[in-house]
């Protein structure tokens, strides 16, 4: 069957490639119902939706149709694509104010004389800093293009959060997973209830079990360590992480891995999602490629004080964005204006849907002041009290070849300052220590993205950390600029995150010196490399020191919260909880800024969830026609 369904799919693309290759549509002073800007998994499952229920739809979307680029379709090839100039946007980010902080990075970037990139914290002379190295994709289906496809319900709370905070029980844990369930075509066992019938495939991941010693000895180590049975790691080992099961959020060691990708490893994503409702040419969606939205669109609405989203303003032509590595000052965009007879929907991603609004007057009135930008909505909250989660690991090499193949396996704990769980990890023979331009490879150091294949590597995700003080703002009013970003890691609450993420590395540590020394080819002992260098089990770092190493060389790619919803009363809300902009009319943020905190371990199947949940809201609330007409 997986083959008839790729020639199909193929066939449809080839449809369709003629059009997205071609120069992008003609929607200058035309009008739409929605205007939905960015495809990724806030924007494109919305603008199919939507356009799949009969509402005409204009999608905008400033990068290319990369769905057939082997880099992105393939699964296994996420490095790749993380790195191709096709795809990505390179942004450099901020993790503090502290200059000697942010110097002491061992990934920093810098952009030498000659153009290309050093990484490190000895650059040659003459060369500029940019900062820490944060990868987006600007392209149709956004960062699921060419992420790892981890595909994580969050904890139930985080949900119920929502609810409790805006009284909207729509928001309940029980509630969102029917979303989960809708867009989902699950081609895994589960005994909980999964849709099959969605538009996002989704496939268990093999954990090594069965064909490998090496995964069965390290798995059983850790399933016992979390307190089980030996007898029980095969159950464990397919656990599913995205069922319901009741107390779900303290649920902790090994699990079962889940990847928005079909059985036969093939990426599945909002991309494709878009490219084949488009190519399905009855539906009434249309897709201008290579468009970069500049500006929302105002007007008044008579009597009322509050202005209406009436339309975007763009520019249309490839690599308009400077975070686009083609990108330069010679290429210039066709602007145009088009327009939106109910809403205005932005779903640009956490960087570029609060510089957007900041560019159409709506944010902190200080900054918009500054920048001689008319206010037209001033809300303290957009590009403000960003969230993010700390990612570290515990890398170590084995005392021979780590034979697990390309398996991981996942697994949750529950620190002593966690309520729930609150460390995600997953565990395999590679080496993730951070992003940088040409990552896992720094040419230059001759470091060719592993330490070969003794490297057993643990890395964690630390879940809801207690600092959400990240800034996004405007460097100028030119929309093709990139805005600054300071990710204000460990402002608040540092010393619990890091303990948190302390015992985590410490709870490998535990298992990983169980591993029996005496028998013959034994993994024993590991040589840890980082956070504490030694022999495990041996090793003589103090806490303090391993907790600076980690404050000073965390890193992370799951930004949210830059214009997130509240409760009415929360003067940093930007959204209410119908993701409706406050203080004007007509217009919505649907992506990963809408979340009041980073769901879960990894936020991509949350925000596609949250785009099914907004074609609900707004479906539904057609009849209220007096929000979209005031
Ligand atoms: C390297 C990497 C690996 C990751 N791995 C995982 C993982 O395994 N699991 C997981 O859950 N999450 C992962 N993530 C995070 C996840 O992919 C993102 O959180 C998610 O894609 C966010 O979706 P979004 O719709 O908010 O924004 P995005 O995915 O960023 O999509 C925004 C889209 O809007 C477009 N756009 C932006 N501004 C404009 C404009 N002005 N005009 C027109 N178009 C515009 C962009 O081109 C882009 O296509 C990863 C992220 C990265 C970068």
């Amino acid at each position: 069957m997986a083959p008839v369904l790729t020639l199909v799919s193929s066939l449809a693309y080839l449809a369709l490639f003629c059009l997205s290759s071609a120069a992008p549509p003609d929607i200058n002073k035309k009008t739409y119902e929605y205007i939905v800007v960015g495809s990724g998994p806030g924007g494109g499952p919305l603008a199919a939706n939507l356009a799949r229920a009969g509402h005409s739809v204009l999608l905008l979307e400033a990068g290319e149709d990369q769905t057939e680029n082997l880099n992105v379709s393939q699964w296994v090839n996420f490095n790749a694509a993380g790195n191709d100039p096709a795809t990505r946007w390179d942004f450099f980010v901020k993790h503090s104010d502290d200059a000697a902080r942010e110097a002491r990075y061992l990934h920093r970037t810098w952009k030498k004389a000659d153009g290309s990139f050093y990484v490190g914290t000895d650059p040659p002379t003459g060369a500029k800093p940019l900062g820490i190295y944060y990868p987006r994709a600007g392209t149709l289906g956004g960062c699921a293009m060419h992420n790892g496809c981890l595909t994580m319900n969050p904890n139930d709370v985080d949900w119920n959060d929502i609810a409790e905070t805006t009284g909207d029980e729509s928001w309940s844990a029980e509630n969102m997973r029917k979303y989960l369930v809708k867009l989902e075509k699950a081609h895994y066992n589960s005994s909980y209830v999964h849709g099959h019938d969605g538009w996002l495939d989704t496939t268990m991941l093999d954990s090594g079990y069965a064909g490998f010693e090496d995964a069965r000895e390290l798995t059983t180590l850790a399933a016992q360590a979390a307190g089980y049975k030996t007898s029980d790691t095969i159950s464990l080992l397919a656990r599913d992480m995205n069922g319901n099961q009741a107390n779900r959020d303290n649920l902790v060691g090994p699990f079962g891995g889940v990847s928005h990708i079909n059985p036969n490893g093939r990426r599945s994503s909002p991309g494709y999602y878009v490219r084949d409702t488009v190519a399905e040419n009855k539906f009434p969606l249309t897709l201008s490629l290579d468009t970069l939205a500049t500006k929302i669109i105002f007007k008044s609405t008579g009597t009322a004080p509050r202005k209406k989203a009436a339309g975007v303003e763009y520019l249309q032509g490839k690599s308009l964005y400077s975070a686009d590595p083609r990108s330069n000052a010679n290429i210039t965009g066709r602007p145009g204006k088009v327009y939106a007879s109910r809403e205005v929907i932005i779903s640009g991603g956490a960087f570029n849907t609060p510089q957007l609004l900041l560019l159409s007057g709506i944010g902190p009135r200080k900054q918009l002041e500054k920048f001689k930008i008319p206010v037209i909505a001033d809300l303290p909250g957009v590009g403000q009290q960003v969230a993010d989660n700390y990612e570290a690991g515990i890398l170590s090499l084995a005392k021979r070849d780590v034979n697990v193949g390309h398996n991981i396996f996942p697994n949750f704990f529950k620190s002593s300052v966690g309520k729930i769980r609150d460390i995600y990890m997953w565990c395999g023979n590679f080496a993730f220590e951070g992003f940088w331009p040409g990552f896992p490879n720094i040419p230059e150091k001759n470091f060719t993205g592993d330490y070969g294949p003794r490297e057993y590597e643990c890395a964690l995700v630390h879940m809801n950390p207690r600092s959400q003080a990240g800034t996004i703002e405007l460097q100028s009013t030119n929309p093709r600029d990139v805005p600054a970003i300071n990710l204000n890691f460990f402002k608040n609450g540092a010393e619990q995150d890091l303990t948190a993420i302390l015992e985590g590395v410490k709870w490998v540590r535990s298992w990983l010196s169980k591993v029996n020394a005496s028998e013959t080819d034994s993994l024993a002992p590991f040589q840890e490399k980082h956070p504490c260098e030694g022999t495990i089990g041996k090793q003589n770092c103090t806490a303090a020191a391993q907790k600076t190493y980690i404050k000073e060389q965390a890193y992370s790619h799951h930004a949210s919260s830059s214009a997130r919803i509240g409760a009415d009363d929360d003067r940093f809300a930007v959204l209410d909880s119908e993701f409706k902009v406050r203080k004007v009319v007509g217009l919505r943020v649907v992506d990963a800024s809408s979340f009041p905190k980073v769901p879960g371990a990894f936020p991509v199947l949350p925000t596609m969830m949250i785009s099914e949940k907004a074609t609900d809201v707004i479906l539904e609330g057609l009849a209220d026609e007096q929000w979209t007409k005031d």
